[in-house]
């Protein structure tokens, strides 16, 4: 099959989310699965800046190799993405970003023919490649070119939907027609996830959970019924690990590896994170680890309202994170009062959240709503038990044989789940147990692969 993966982010070039991941290792697994895969991107200032490997393909189109050689283009254009931020800077959005995705889709439809790759499938990742099976529909209907190609369109969080103002309407170059309740119009607004809804052949979430869940009012953030149209079409696919970066027997980030075999060489990584954090060195408290954007969406709304009741509880608990400034303040707060109980740190920091997820014993990821969530599985490969809201991906991966879910989003039921939690860490018999049974969970990118093939046939089927 021929496959063209469109996205606004894809690792190693740029990453602002979990996006990236699933753009950047999908088409590995699907290469190894045989298949003929390229991915189109923007070409931004990041990646001229750190200088990968490219190679000018023509006047604005570059591209790069990764994997067994896959073809990465690059879409430039110094006017749209000649600039330090993916989708915004310290002001927020860019003003112009319906003009940036846009141009990026139409030049990306251009470009597929320019290489004469014409793809079975073209999937589109997030609003920002949403236009794709837009201009497909628009400008594209009776080209042989596109004749078999079908679109599969994945939404990562239905929370960012590209909305934009109705007088930007003329810039897209669509007739007037494009802009009604039934496509892309929104409440007055553009919409350019919808536009992606109602197109593409077939729709999916990065969840079976969550693909349930944005049907409904309170997870829909307004596009419920839009997709309650689609419901037949709509699909969860669960994104899989690298475990070739998150993998505690070969961690380059890890003081000591460890495997399920030698779990005594899992708590010299629970010293030295408790000397990191300035902790008391006891191997019998228990450590909780949190690795998050500090935002509602991940629980810190009832953990800031938990906060003072955990203190009090007999834990240490560590937070790694970056985001909504009114939590930077209130955690900071909370550690001046408690130094010995949390420790913060306010940064995106890859390798001490490598050290987080093998030193602590619990890792905590209260969010409202998950669609997939990678704390968890990465957790549960370094034997640090995940306790989490039963809400999208959360509630597919984890359960009570391989960890602590609670289902009331409140900060009762929060807390009461980590004392309950301590209850069971103190038994070490079956905690050792339990964490020896959540290290043999696996969530590979080759079992995710394989479904999406299956839905790619489904697209291929319409
Ligand atoms: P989302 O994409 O919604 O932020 P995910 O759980 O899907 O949430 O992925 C988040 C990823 O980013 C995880 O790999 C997590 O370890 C990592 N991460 C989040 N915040 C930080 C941080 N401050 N420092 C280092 N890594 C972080």
């Amino acid at each position: 099959m021929k496959i063209a993966q469109v996205a606004s982010e894809v690792v190693p070039f740029a990453k602002t989310g979990g996006l990236a991941d699933v753009a950047g290792v999908l088409p590995l697994a699907l290469k190894e699965l045989g298949e003929d895969v390229i991915i189109v991107m923007p070409g931004y200032k990041v990646i001229k800046d750190a200088k990968f490997a490219v190679e000018r393909f023509k006047e604005g189109i570059s591209y790069s190799i990764i994997g067994k050689n896959i073809k990465v283009y690059f879409i430039e254009n110094d006017k749209y993405f000649n600039r330090d931020g993916l989708y915004g800077d310290k002001n927020g959005d860019y003003k112009d970003n319906l003009d940036r995705f846009s141009y990026f889709c139409k030049r990306t439809l251009e470009l597929l023919k320019e290489i004469n790759f014409s793809p079975d499938i073209i999937h589109c990742h997030d609003w920002q490649a949403a236009f794709i099976p837009v201009y497909l529909e628009a400008l594209y209907k009776d080209d042989p070119f596109y004749k078999n190609t079908r679109t599969v369109f994945t939404i990562h969080n239905i929370g960012y939907q590209g909305l934009f103002p109705a007088e930007e309407f003329p810039k897209l170059g669509l007739e007037r027609s494009f802009f009604n309740m039934e496509m892309l119009e929104f409440y007055g607004k553009i919409n350019t996830l919808k536009g992606g809804i109602v197109f593409s052949d077939i729709i999916n979430t990065v969840s079976p959970t969550y693909s349930r869940e944005i049907q409904t009012k309170e997870f829909g953030f307004g596009l419920e019924g839009v997709l309650g149209k689609r419901k037949t079409d709509l699909f969860g696919i669960l994104n899989g690990l690298d475990y070739s970066a998150w993998n505690p027997q070969n961690d380059k980030f890890i003081i000591k590896n460890y495997s399920a075999q030698n779990l005594e060489d899992k708590y010299k990584n629970k010293e030295e994170l408790q000397k990191v954090c300035n902790f008391c060195l006891k191997k019998d408290v228990a450590l909780f680890g949190i690795v998050s954007r500090l935002a509602a969406q991940k629980g810190f709304d009832i953990l800031a309202e938990a906060i003072p009741s955990i203190c009090k509880m007999n834990l240490q608990l560590v937070i790694l994170g970056t985001g909504e400034s009114k939590y930077h303040s209130l955690l900071e707060g909370i550690v001046k009062k408690h130094p010995k109980v949390v420790s913060l740190y306010l940064k995106f920091d890859n390798s001490l959240a490598h050290k987080i997820y093998a030193g602590s014993d619990i890792f905590l990821m209260p969010s409202r709503y998950e669609p997939c969530g990678l704390g968890q599985m990465i957790s549960l490969k370094y034997g640090t038990i995940p306790l989490v809201f039963k809400t999208g991906g959360l509630a597919d991966t984890i359960n009570v044989n391989n960890g602590f879910v609670f289902s009331n989003y409140k900060k009762e039921d929060l807390i009461k789940t980590m004392d309950n939690a301590i209850q069971r860490f103190k038994d070490k018999k079956k905690w050792l147990e339990l964490l020896k049974g959540a290290m043999r969970y696996n969530f590979s990118w080759q079992e995710s692969a394989k479904k999406y093939l299956q839905l790619y046939e489904q697209a291929r089927a319409k």
